[in-house]
């Protein structure tokens, strides 16, 4: 059986406590896009851990974690990741690399960096850690596959053909120089070498392992909204967060696919550009977002400090929709509890006055205000409860209405950044 955990919103949702605890339950765990641009904080008994190409099983030793081929992969970043659990005495996590994976590049990071330079102002908030590069270069034809990492002769083929745009575009566009070809063969083999034990073809191990009824989890980066084809494009990442690319990205039959837990937090969070239509400024928002996660609301990768505001209805129900969830898991419930009252922003109004709550595409997501109204909050503390029942009467309330926001079930309702701080519904 096969599931998928992915973020309802703009990313930071969560997820990657929902799959540590998921994965507990589960054989294997997936990651199927994205690269080490965004990070999944988790908090159990070995310490705090910013994952950002490893997938959240890697705490539990009977879990297989498998990095699937529509990943960017950055191989020292991984590197880093591994070494970073081993000081933490995490025992190592068994590990496969899909040899179709595409390998993120050093330039690409390169490139990443000089163009938003290059952009300036008109920059789209890249985390600069080479994804969009790498993903032009993947569907432009010119990426690097793990398996051509041990063909020497195909590589430096391969490598030579993309040098030749890469280094005109190096001179003429950003006056940088130029990047030797033998020197990238030797780099990009010698990196082929050290992952070499963990290389297979995972989409093979994982149609077996579904067929012989291994519970199957897949990991989402960001979320809905930063979807290449429904998200706030040009705002968005390279690669789909969606569940059903989940399918594609692992290598698995979109029809194992049985269920979908589509996080979002109590409120709104956001790291990057882009409208966000819900979103607060000044002492309120210092205070969300001081109040918000485990640490506050800041980037697990860049520590940029994340825009806050408050739930957005319209973009979580878009949200949702666009995952297909079976399921909502709501997170940071906790964070709320100093509110008198909890404003909530349930349609929008658009640039000549229409109230909407359809999420629309970007030119008129642009000029939208919030419609906000607000709910009684519950002035407590609620970390530390165990059961679902013991929360205060507006709390439960709050759920009920994000519910019925939302149109399908919250069954998990997450009360602390811990693995244990978790109420069943
Ligand atoms: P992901 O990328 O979706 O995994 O999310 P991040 O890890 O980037 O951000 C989620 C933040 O919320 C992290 O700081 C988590 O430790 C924290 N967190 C998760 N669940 C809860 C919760 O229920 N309450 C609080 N206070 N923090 C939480």
């Amino acid at each position: 059986m096969v599931q998928a955990v992915v973020g309802a919103n703009w990313g930071d949702e969560g997820k990657g406590k929902v799959t540590d605890l998921l994965a507990e339950q589960s054989d294997v765990v997936v990651r199927f896009q994205g690269g080490a641009n965004a990070g999944h904080t988790i908090i159990n008994s070995y310490g705090r851990f910013s994952l950002h190409l490893l997938p959240s099983g890697v705490f539990h030793q009977n879990v297989v974690n498998v990095i699937g081929p529509g990943v960017a992969l950055n191989i020292e970043a991984l590197e880093k990741e591994l070494k970073a659990l081993e000081e933490q005495k995490v025992p190592r996590p068994q590990l496969l690399i899909s040899d179709r994976c595409q390998v993120l590049m050093p330039y690409h990071v390169d490139f990443d960096k000089f163009e938003e330079e290059r952009l300036g102002k008109q920059s789209f908030g890249s985390t600069k850690s080479g994804i969009a590069p790498f993903y032009s270069d993947k569907f432009a034809k010119i990426g690097i596959q793990v398996c051509e990492l041990y063909d020497e002769d195909f590589l430096r083929e391969r490598l030579a053909i993309a040098l030749v745009k890469k280094n005109v575009l190096l001179e003429h566009l950003y006056h940088k120089p130029p990047i030797d070809l033998e020197e990238m063969v030797r780099t990009m083999m010698e990196m082929g070498e050290r992952i070499r034990p963990m290389v297979c073809d995972t989409s093979r191990y994982l149609q077996e392992a579904d067929r012989a009824g291994k519970t199957i989890l897949l990991e989402g980066q960001l979320g809905t909204l930063r979807d290449p084809d429904h998200g706030i494009y040009p705002y968005t990442t390279s690669s789909s967060p969606l569940a059903g690319y989940g399918c594609v990205g692992a290598g698995i039959a979109p029809t194992s696919l049985k269920k979908i837990f589509a996080v979002t937090k109590a409120y709104s969070s956001a790291v990057g550009a882009g409208p966000f239509v819900s979103e607060i400024f000044g002492d309120a928002a210092k205070e969300l977002r001081d109040r918000g996660g485990d640490r506050g609301e800041y980037g697990a990768t860049t520590g940029r400090p994340r825009s806050v505001g408050w739930f957005d209805c319209v973009a979580t129900r878009y949200g949702v929709m666009l995952q297909g969830a079976t399921e909502v898991v709501l997170t940071n419930l906790d964070v709320l509890g100093y509110l008198d009252e909890i404003p909530v922003c349930v349609a929008y109004e658009t640039e000549d006055g229409q109230e909407i709550t359809d999420f629309p595409a970007t030119p008129v997501l642009m000029h939208c205000k919030p419609v906000v109204k607000t709910l009684p909050g519950w002035k407590s503390d609620i970390r530390g409860i165990k059961n679902y029942a013991d929360l205060p009467a507006n709390c439960k309330a709050y759920v009920d209405f994000l519910e019925k926001v939302a149109g399908v079930p919250i069954h998990m309702v997450s009360n602390g950044p811990r693995r244990e701080d978790i109420l069943y519904r």
